[in-house]
């Protein structure tokens, strides 16, 4: 494909503005209205705690539910997004890029004292646009960073969906194609049954909301994790039996990694006291796991979440590295992260988590890293 049409194919179009529009109308309309179980955020510094209402599961299945009622009855074709990709994905680029204009214009007006909306200016326009000044900006009662989670997961997974049914149509459906897809599906359905634990998380509770999480949750995410998908689609590969096994394998142990971990912090924090493993936990200060996964590395639920990337990846062979962009950009992100928090939590805990440090050396990989 020339650059001439590459740019042509980039132009945002009135559908791609609303498909966009009919996304997050849905999901602002679902995440109101749908059940699901009230879990309270973390304490912020002035005592005040927001909570977020976990029914992402039963909006994904629902929005599923709609979606194919409509391509049974011809109103929609489910490959309306692998055949628009290019587009939806400079239309979300511009939205996240005129939302966050707004963030820090209404951020930067707003007197609202609240840990959630207190303005963090720090006189540098472009830092501030950037990482955003408001930890937790709302739009007509919606939480928008927690929204906009939601939607790059649940669009991850529907780019997914008609790259799939796309490879169908072509008739280029290979096992490659179906592990990719099963692994990732398997993913975004565990994260949305385990919503709540992302209300624990470095973003939710830590980060505040500018184009940095914007782009990354709305563009990033759902654009950059389907390359495997896009890829898989013009080209062919052939997986022996032991390679898949390998790859399931892979897979089944960065899950168990990751979410064993999560689930374990996610638990202690409720309840320190809590059996980790079916003994008692060993805590630091009364504020810091040191067992179970937390006994291992300081950040095991990175290593997790590298294999399970890879595991998205290996499906697709070794012949080119452009579908490895995602676990090699993951593994960049969270090792840069893991070094913040880790300056975040020495400055939070102090002596405790010197003391951490002294009992678990390891960050990520034990004896490596
Ligand atoms: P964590 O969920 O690990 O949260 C870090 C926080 O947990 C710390 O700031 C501290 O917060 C608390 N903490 C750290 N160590 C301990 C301990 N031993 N005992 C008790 N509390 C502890 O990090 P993230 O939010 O970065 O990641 C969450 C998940 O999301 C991970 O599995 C990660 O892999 C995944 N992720 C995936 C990305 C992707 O692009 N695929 C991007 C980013 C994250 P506190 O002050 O509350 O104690």
């Amino acid at each position: 494909m020339d650059l001439g049409s590459l740019l042509h194919l980039l132009i945002p179009s009135w559908n791609s503005v609303a498909i966009l529009a009919f996304f997050f109308a849905y999901l602002a309309i679902a995440g109101s209205i749908l059940p699901g179980k009230l879990v309270p955020g973390a304490v912020l510094q002035d005592g005040s705690r927001l909570h977020y209402r976990c029914n992402g599961l039963i909006s994904l299945l629902l929005l599923a539910g709609i979606l194919g009622a409509a391509s049974k009855l011809e109103i929609i074709s489910l490959t309306v997004i692998a055949d628009r990709g290019l587009e939806l994905l400079s239309t979300t680029f511009l939205f996240s890029f005129l939302v966050t204009l707004v963030l820090y214009a209404v951020g930067c007006k707003t007197s609202n004292r609240s840990s959630s909306l207190k303005p963090h200016l720090s006189g540098n326009l472009l830092d501030d646009w950037w990482f955003g000044i408001q930890l937790n900006p709302q739009f007509m009662g919606i939480d928008l960073k927690f929204f906009f989670v939601r939607a790059g997961m649940m669009g991850w997974l529907f780019i997914n969906l008609s790259i799939f049914a796309r490879s169908i149509q072509e008739g280029t459906l290979s096992r490659s194609m179906v592990l990719f897809q099963l692994f990732c599906a398997l993913y975004i359905l565990d994260y949305f049954i385990h919503e709540e634990y992302m209300t624990s998380t470095w973003d939710i509770i830590a980060e505040r909301l500018g184009f940095m999480l914007v782009f990354g949750d709305l563009v990033w995410i759902p654009f950059t994790f389907s390359i495997q998908g896009w890829w898989l689609l013009s080209n062919k590969v052939e997986l022996r039996t032991a390679t898949v096994i390998a790859n399931c394998f892979t897979f089944v142990i960065g899950y168990l990694v990751f979410r064993g971990a999560n689930k374990q912090k996610h638990v202690f924090k409720k309840d320190p006291k809590a059996p980790i493993w079916g003994k008692p936990p060993r805590v630091i200060g009364g504020k810091l796991l040191a067992s179970g996964y937390w006994g291992i590395a300081r950040h095991c639920n990175y290593l997790g979440d590298l294999l399970l990337a890879l595991s998205f990846s290996l499906p697709c062979g070794m012949s080119s590295p452009v579908p490895y962009f995602y676990p090699i950009y993951l593994l960049i992100l969270l090792t840069w992260r893991e070094r913040r928090d880790e300056a975040r939590c020495a400055e939070k805990y102090r002596e405790i988590w010197a003391e951490y440090r002294r009992l678990v050396p390891w960050r990520i990989l034990p004896y490596v890293y």
